[in-house]
């Protein structure tokens, strides 16, 4: 049985055990569940436990309160007495105390679930193999690392499969290196979700309609995922609709993840996390960065109204030219300055068409325009120093002004039929005709007519070659 049917069915035994060992806090711990939403508790208890962020005068703390899955039962069994004396110290109907009955049901239901895991260690000790293959994922075994304890010390492990938490003490676990579904060494023959880097690769683009419902009757009132039975209203099994797919799933295949949505971020401009099942999360985070998206061409008037993503658009046009500059210089080629600079991140200075959603996310929050400044000061600072650069800059015609110029300056205008490169307030006094436009179009000109008089010549020669044979006439009128 899937152990968030148990945290269910387990969580009113924790709370009489709690009233038991103090009535007050009890109250208070109800209090506190009338206050959170109620489609909160109905989720694994994983959701419930990111829902609530530690009070900041219980940061010092969390040392002896937060257990990881590298907790042992000793572990959980300090924590717990610590928790409770924390408890009876802080204020009644206090945030903190609001958390730490939370945080102390937590507990003893994970302590529980630990020593459940621990009575069938037996059964797991089998030699990991150092890759499975099931349903396109290649599984992998799973150490987390330990190397920074802040964030080891916020992370609980949990089984894609069957939603538990996974006991590194005692259980072996694997990760997909693909998609990184996670998955307890027992529970690993029956996965049932197709990997998620095939499923992307298969679609090689994000959906992007919204939310393409098709209704659970569609469904025929199946997960989506695993065709468990989704009774419509039945209190254990609620539908949980995808906001990615548009499909419903089982609460073991949707844990009600949040995570942006990328079709309502290209139609809408709109960040807002939706919930999504861990299907769905697994393949939006595969897709995160790859620069796939056709931005203008998708929504073209996003660029009309949105000044941070016109000023991106400028500064990867900026870059565009700077990489020609880069790519045809030899000692730039050498530093790896453009590798240097963008890494896996090329693309934005390749052209200014393609976005990412990670592109997206961070033109949102201006990191990509900062980004893409300190790019363009490194690109700019190599291009003016350098010889071999500075060789194919420009000078303004207009004003032969000595100064050289290159189509990235601020301030510079490039011609788009004959690439040159003006100041553009010398073009504006030139009413935006480019001279050397002008002067091609006049050479042109002069060439077409002296061409045609030239073939003027040579017909009115034939024709008096011609005419000589059969009766002279005048030519010269
Ligand atoms: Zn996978
Ligand atoms: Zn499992
Ligand atoms: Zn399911
Ligand atoms: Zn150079
Ligand atoms: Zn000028
Ligand atoms: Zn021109």
């Amino acid at each position: 049985m899937s152990s968030w049917r148990d945290s269910l069915t387990s969580l009113p035994g924790a709370v009489a055990q709690f009233v038991n060992d103090s009535a007050s806090t009890a109250s208070s711990y109800l209090h506190s569940q009338s206050c959170t939403s109620g489609s909160e508790e109905s989720a694994p208890q994983h959701s419930d436990y990111k829902a609530l962020p530690i009070p900041a005068s219980l940061v010092k703390e969390q040392w002896r309160l937060i257990f990881t899955s590298d907790a042992n039962i000793q572990d959980l069994q300090a924590a717990i007495a610590h928790c409770r004396d924390l408890v009876l110290l802080s204020d009644e109907c206090s945030e903190e105390r609001r958390w730490l009955v939370r945080h102390l049901i937590d507990l003893r239901y994970s302590l529980q679930e630990l020593e459940e895991a621990q009575a069938h260690v037996g059964d797991d000790v089998v030699l990991m193999s150092a890759i499975k293959s099931v349903v396109g994922h290649h599984f992998v075994p799973h150490y987390p690392s330990t190397r920074n304890r802040l964030q080891a010390a916020a992370k609980r492990y949990y089984c894609d499969y069957c939603t538990g938490i996974i006991w590194r003490v005692v259980q072996a676990a694997y990760i997909c290196s693909d998609c990184s579904y996670l998955v307890h060494q027992k529970c690993i023959d029956s996965v049932q979700r197709v990997c998620a880097h095939v499923l992307a690769s298969e679609r090689q683009y994000p959906i992007s309609e919204i939310c393409p419902e098709i209704g659970l009757s569609e469904q025929r009132y199946k997960c989506a995922e695993c065709s468990t039975l989704l009774n419509f209203k039945n209190s254990w099994i609620e539908p949980r609709l995808c906001d990615y797919r548009g499909l419903y799933y089982c609460p073991s295949c949707h844990w009600n993840d949040s995570f942006i949505v990328p079709a309502r971020i290209v139609h809408n401009w709109d960040f807002t996390p939706r919930r999504v099942s861990r299907t769905g999360l697994q393949e939006i985070q595969l897709f995160l960065d790859k620069p796939l998206i056709r931005l203008e061409e998708e929504n073209p008037k996003l660029f009309v109204f949105l000044e941070k993503l016109c000023a991106v658009k400028k500064l990867r046009q900026n870059l565009v030219h700077m990489r020609h500059y880069l790519a045809a210089c030899k000692i730039a080629v050498e530093q790896k300055i453009v590798d240097q600079q963008l890494g896996g991140r090329r693309h934005l200075a390749q052209s200014n068409e393609f976005y990412s959603l990670r592109d997206l996310i961070q033109v949102e929050s201006g990191a990509l325009a900062d980004f893409l400044q300190s790019v363009f000061r490194v690109f700019g600072a190599h291009i003016r120093a350098c010889d071999m650069c500075l060789a194919k800059a420009y000078i303004c015609e207009i004003c032969s002004n000595n100064e050289v110029i290159f189509p990235f300056d601020d301030g510079c205008i490039k011609c788009d039929q004959c690439n040159s490169i003006y100041h553009r307030v010398c073009l504006t006094r030139k009413n935006m005709i480019c001279p050397k436009c002008v002067r091609i179009q006049e050479r042109r000109l002069q060439l077409d007519r002296s061409t045609s008089r030239q073939t003027d010549n040579e017909n009115a020669n034939s024709a008096n070659e011609s005419s000589d044979a059969v009766q002279p006439t005048d030519t010269t009128t």
